[in-house]
């Protein structure tokens, strides 16, 4: 019996004893995760759920929820974490789309989940972050020898939806090989070894939490600390005893507004990784100021895990993902014809490698669209790759605003933005206009106390942008609305500003 995955992770752990987890509740060894997530896979078996059944989780983060990835991953179930944020309507959609044969939700929830479940035939069992619920208590009369079951490379380990930032979130397919390809890439890559201790802060529903942190930490044999959710301070305390960061944008700036964060508490650091949303430059440069710190970026997307990363030992350069990783090929191609661009030509960022998935759950024209022929997955992500090989994401091809017949790539206005002194962060839309088809509208956020007006705005970008390029309309605001990866949700905003040109009353 072989378990592609599985094996390759009992193959890392270096010592029965050594810790995999440390929470504020205590640790878990990598005894104690073969040892729960046999149990838990034992329980799952005993329900009913055979191989490449679905088991649909919303779980709050904790050990046990990682117990429970592992046990789906052993007993050959596919794993489809759900983001706690889906309310019971978006979850009505999911579990038809997925038809789980389990679902394991918090017990706050479960009464509504039972009513959906049921329309589809799902059971339903409850797990919740102290580590208690039904599941749990399934897996405490279960022995913890598991075997497990049979899984090949090219088996379903997961189904991970998309964030859904430009539509419906699609379910991603992806095979213990590109999960497995995925980690042992970054874990290479990154220098991860057993002596690794990750501050492991992301929430545990998103490629990056899941399939990016957790699993090269299982690979490399090394150990994390798990926080419920991102608190600044609470990983300032930690970095002493850490030596890796794994982020979002946000808990970068987060971190600078810390006054704690110096060169002597990162002592003991020796890595900062960011991915999800760009990172930007003046993070960048106001991080390693502070900490002697180049954050490493890196790009990747559910559908494909990782692609690129910025060097471990050469130079990171601020505003770029790096380089594609090793056995994984970028090339950029003309979006309308698909013919391949040479450097410094901007267009469709495509992938091919172990890395990208096999498909769209249940979406097979889908699928078929977004790959060429030559097996090369079209992100939907545009860019342009330099000449010395590193990658820069220009933006979505969706987020493309056109205005007076002129394309416009938001993310070129959005850096000249992002630049002046006074801007804390940007976003860039297009609205509908009568006269133009659409504005480009820019929404600021701005230092609190600065004098920063439309005016001076304007008069900056003035000999910097082209004039069909400036906004048509400047609007300052507290914050950008975000989801819980740090992605600014431009969805929310055309909503937000859709009558700005048109007269009606906004909505
Ligand atoms: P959906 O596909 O449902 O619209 P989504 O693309 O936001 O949602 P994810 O798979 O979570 O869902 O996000 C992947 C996307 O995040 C990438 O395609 C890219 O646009 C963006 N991204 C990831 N890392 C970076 C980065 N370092 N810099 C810029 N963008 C990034
Ligand atoms: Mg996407």
């Amino acid at each position: 019996m072989s378990n592609h995955l599985f094996d390759a992770i009992r193959r890392s752990i270096a010592a029965d004893d050594a810790i995999f987890i440390e929470t504020a509740k205590g640790r878990w060894t990598y005894g104690d995760m073969v040892e729960w997530s046999g149990r838990i896979a034992g329980a799952i078996d005993t329900l009913g759920v055979r191989p490449g059944d679905r088991v649909a989780v919303q779980v709050e983060k904790s050990a046990e929820a990682l117990m429970l990835y592992l046990a789906c991953i052993r007993c050959g179930a596919v794993y489809l974490p759900l983001n706690t944020a889906y309310t019971l309507a978006e979850l009505d959609y999911f579990i038809s789309d997925a038809e789980p044969r389990l679902v394991v939700v918090d017990p706050k929830t479960a009464d509504g989940i039972r009513t959906i479940a049921s329309k589809y035939g799902a059971l339903v069992e409850t797990l919740d972050e102290r580590g208690g619920g039904s599941l749990v208590e399934l897996a405490n009369d279960e022995t913890p020898d598991f075997v497990e079951a049979d899984r090949m490379a090219d088996d379903l380990a997961a189904i991970l939806y998309t964030s859904g930032t430009t539509g419906r979130s699609k379910g991603a397919m992806l095979t213990h090989a590109n999960l497995l390809s995925n980690a042992l890439t970054l874990r290479d890559y990154w220098r991860f070894t057993p002596k690794d201790r990750l501050i492991h802060a992301l929430p545990i529903f998103h490629t990056h939490g899941l399939f990016v942190a957790t699993n090269v930490i299982l690979t490399s044999g090394a150990s994390m600390f798990l926080l419920p959710k991102f608190d600044p301070a609470q990983i300032l305390a930690l970095m002493p005893r850490a030596t890796t960061l794994m982020g979002v944008p946000t808990f970068y700036v987060r971190l600078l507004q810390q006054e704690g964060l110096n060169r002597q508490v990162v002592a003991n650091m020796r890595l900062f990784i960011s991915g999800s949303a760009p990172l930007l430059a003046d993070t960048h440069r106001a991080f390693k100021e502070r900490t002697g710190h180049a954050i490493l970026e890196r790009y990747g997307m559910t559908e494909t895990n990782m692609n690129t990363s910025n060097p471990y030992d050469d130079e990171r350069i601020a505003g770029t993902v790096g380089f594609p990783l090793p056995g994984v090929t970028v090339r950029v191609s003309e979006p309308e014809t698909g013919e391949i661009l040479g450097q410094d030509e901007t267009g469709m960022i495509e992938v091919k490698g172990p890395n990208v998935f096999k498909g769209y759950w249940r979406m097979p024209e889908k699928t078929k669209a977004e790959f060429r022929d030559d097996g090369f997955f079209i992100t939907g992500d545009l860019g342009k790759i330099d000449p010395q090989g590193y990658v820069h994401i220009i933006g979505r091809g969706k987020d493309l605003v056109i205005s007076g017949g002129y394309n416009i790539y938001p993310k070129e206005v959005e850096s000249e933005i992002d630049q002046l002194p006074g801007v804390v962060e940007c976003a860039v839309i297009g609205v509908a206009h009568p006269d133009f088809g659409e504005g480009v509208t820019a929404i600021v956020v701005k230092q609190s106390g600065s004098s920063l007006d439309e005016q001076a705005i304007r008069d900056a970008l003035g000999d910097r942008l082209a004039r069909y390029k400036q906004p048509k309309q400047i609007i300052f605001v507290d914050d950008l609305p975000r989801n819980t990866m740090g992605k600014v949700q431009k969805n929310v905003l055309r909503e937000r500003y859709c009558n700005l040109y048109t007269g009606r009353t906004s909505a």
